[in-house]
């Protein structure tokens, strides 16, 4: 039997078609793909963890709270909400135009491409996949291929499950992307790097297409004398070493204000002891990097600082040991890029100002962590600094409050989505005025 793979064209043509049939724009289709979406991540639970063990050493606990019981939650979110969010919005007619009505409607917008990266690969699909559909559009997925497990389950389990007209599959790498890519679509979903993510905005531009880019960068979280450090240290690492910090709002270094940069290297020691005992390489629970070229990359940067905890690898299992590394130079090459990946460097600074300055001096960041007990520092963090999210005492939070708009500022990324600002990236705003004619 030969398999014939449609163009990237063709599949796009046939998504079209469907859209301008009508058929996605019912709240009951919409429903119903949602259903479907819920069965395939109930009925295919196994499948799906044993596809994120393959490719990131993703424990089945950790798989289903990340990624699938994650895309769960966003999804009975929508579901609960969707026919309130759909309603048309009523808007006020000022007096010159009276008598007239005004409302605002959600129109879908058509295909949607939806790219992902490997760090989360079934989440980072699956949920944008979610505001998508509940907003009427055809999607298009293109999982990343550096998570190939989870890119060929995904690639198997949707047309079983959901409306093969209306959702599409493609896998590949770069050349089927840029092949994707060059068609006509009218929203992409990108979530990867900034490089790709200009790539990807490139592309867009020659149709006029909208792209929401769900970018990466240095999250920084500020520690502050009088915090709690031992409960600080524990919340970091717990935001830092899941996924062996493969995560893009993941801690990526510490920027400790006064002595706290040598009180919190015992405690974080503790802190990643009680996670995954003396010898991580042999926890089940701790995961793998996800290639060579990652391992290479990061296993580079462990002499940028004095190791204070960790700093064993075999490059056979892609395994490198929860790292932190202290007295770390702000130029150092750890400190030039986004680190994704299980090393947490501490950054000494002298007051808050100086943090604020180093936080200002640097990209967007896509999260900022603060811990303090201080009112007035949280204000000022607040008032004096620009992130995609900022989040007090728990690291990575935010993330999974689908009330919460998720995205990026600047080089972190632009657009939002989880929740009804998913509707709002996926769907048009039309303003509707009805005037009577006598
Ligand atoms: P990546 O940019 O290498 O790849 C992401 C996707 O882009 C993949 O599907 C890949 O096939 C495709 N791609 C790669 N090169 C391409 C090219 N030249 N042309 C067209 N498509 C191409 O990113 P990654 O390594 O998978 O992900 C890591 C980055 O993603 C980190 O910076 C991380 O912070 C960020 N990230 C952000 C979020 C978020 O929600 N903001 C979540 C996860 C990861």
């Amino acid at each position: 039997m030969t398999t014939v793979t449609a163009t990237p064209a063709a599949t796009v043509a046939r998504l079209r078609a469907t859209f301008n049939t009508g058929r996605s724009k019912p709240l009951s289709w919409r429903l119903a793909q949602l259903d479907a979406l819920r069965r395939l991540l109930t009925e295919r639970t196994d499948e799906l963890q044993a596809a994120l063990l393959a490719d990131l050493g993703k424990n089945p606990a950790e798989a289903y709270r990340a990624e699938i019981g994650f895309t769960l939650n966003e999804l009975d979110h929508t579901v609960a909400r969707l026919e309130e969010w759909l309603r048309p919005r009523p808007a006020a007619v000022p007096d010159v135009f009276l008598p007239a009505g005004a409302r605002i409607v959600r129109d879908p917008l058509g295909v949607v491409l939806i790219i992902g990266p490997w760090n989360y690969p079934v989440q980072l699909v699956l949920a944008p996949l979610v505001g998508a559909l509940a907003a009427g559009n055809t999607v298009v997925i293109k999982p990343s291929e550096l998570a190939p497990a989870s890119s060929a389950a995904l690639a198997e389990l949707v047309p079983r499950y959901l409306d093969s007209e209306a959702v599409a599959v493609v896998e590949g790498a770069v050349p089927e992307t840029t092949a994707l890519l060059e068609q006509r679509f009218d929203h992409i979903f990108y979530t990867g790097s900034g490089p790709v993510g200009r790539i990807v905005m490139t592309a867009a531009a020659r149709h006029l297409t909208p792209v929401t880019l769900e970018l990466g960068g240095k999250s920084p979280a500020v520690v502050e004398p009088g915090a709690d450090l031992e409960v600080t240290a524990q919340r970091i690492a717990r935001g830092k070493f899941p996924n062996a910090g493969q995560t893009c709002v993941a801690p990526d270094y510490i920027l400790a204000i006064g002595e706290t940069a040598k009180e919190l290297e015992p405690l974080l020691t503790a802190a990643v002891r009680s996670m995954y005992g003396d010898d991580p390489a042999a926890n089940p629970k701790y995961g793998k990097i996800v290639n060579e070229r990652n391992f290479d990359r990061l296993i580079s940067f462990l002499g940028d600082g004095r190791v204070v905890l960790g700093g064993g690898s075999d490059r056979a299992a892609r395994h490198i040991d929860p790292t932190v590394l202290a007295d770390v130079s702000p130029d150092a090459p750890v400190m030039r890029e986004e680190i994704f990946g299980p090393v947490l460097p501490i950054i000494s600074v002298p007051d808050l100002d100086a943090a604020i300055a180093f936080i200002n001096d640097r990209d967007k960041p896509l999260a900022l962590y603060g811990f303090t007990e201080s009112e007035e520092t949280k204000r000022r963090l607040t008032e004096e600094t620009s992130s995609g999210a900022l989040t007090f005492g728990l690291p990575v939070s935010h993330l999974a409050m689908p009330e919460l708009p998720f995205g990026g500022v600047g080089a972190s990324g632009m657009g939002r989505y989880h929740g009804e600002y998913s509707i709002e990236t996926f769907s048009h705003a039309k303003a509707v005025v009805d005037k009577p004619l006598s």
